[in-house]
């Protein structure tokens, strides 16, 4: 099919769904599909509005301890990044106790308790003294992964895709706008497992503040609204079993909690 029929076949579409033509264009054009593809939406606090999932960008190693838990040297690793597919979001209401599925093919599954910032405005290249003018919001969230097989894949030098990247691995609460909450620079983040205190840390302590991951990050991707950014973990990260229940804070949000069923 030509691009010029195609679009004409747009014009007839009767299905109404509803996408944007080149993945990030303001124009949005009608088109028929043969099914519909969910998209991925994030309920805003004190909003009737939903925040739209572009892309989950996570930071690697961004606390020096964890780094070191990891098994490398912070002073010398600068961080990394790696994505999770938009649909890996698991939404978590504020107040509820989600019920979150024990993944496949694991024998180690870990928690990692992250602050998430979510972007409004994209860019290339963008000035840590102007990055915090792209976020639209914050919330927690839990950068859940299958230890065993990261670190297995890693060790054969292979991506770790499966070990990170894999359904339900995003639980995250709703977005609160920056006007609501300012931005974090410090506070408490920390994670209890069945009331039992496991990772307890400052937001102060990054190795990269979310301004510097901003800017980093749009060195190598061009950014774009709807893009949010896992910020990395604070050390003692470990594993959970099913009936576990898992409680995480950062000072100014509400409590976000999970139990692996
Ligand atoms: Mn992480």
């Amino acid at each position: 099919m030509d691009r010029r029929h195609f679009f004409e076949s747009s014009a007839v579409a009767s299905t109404g769904a509803l996408v944007g033509m080149s993945g990030h264009a303001a124009a949005a054009q009608t088109v028929k599909t043969p099914f519909e593809v969910a998209g991925v939406y994030i309920p805003v606090v004190d909003s009737d509005e939903f925040f739209p999932v572009r892309r989950i960008y996570c930071i690697g190693r961004n606390y020096a301890a964890h780094a070191r838990e990891m098994g490398s040297d912070p002073t010398r690793e600068p961080p990394f990044f790696f994505q999770k597919p938009t649909d890996a979001v698991q939404f978590v209401p504020q107040g509820t106790v989600a019920d979150h599925p024990y993944p496949t093919l694991t024998k180690n599954y870990h928690y990692e308790a992250e602050l998430v910032a979510a972007l409004h405005k994209g860019g290339r290249n963008i000035a840590v003294a102007d990055a915090l003018n792209h976020v639209y919001g914050y919330t927690l969230g839990l950068d859940m992964t299958r230890r065993d097989l990261q670190r297995a894949l890693g060790d054969e030098k292979k991506p770790w895709e499966i070990g990170k990247s894999f359904d339900h691995s995003a639980p995250l609460g709703a977005i609160h706008k920056v006007g609501q909450t300012g931005h974090f620079s410090q506070g408490a983040i920390w994670l209890k497992v069945n009331g039992q205190l496991k990772q307890n840390a400052n937001l102060n302590q990054m190795i990269w503040s979310v301004a510097e991951q901003i800017s980093k990050l749009s060195e190598a991707f061009e950014l774009f609204p709807g893009d949010i950014i896992f910020s990395g973990t604070p050390e003692n990260v470990g594993p959970v079993v099913r009936g576990d229940v898992i409680d995480m804070h950062i000072d100014g949000l509400p409590n976000l909690s999970v139990k692996i069923v």
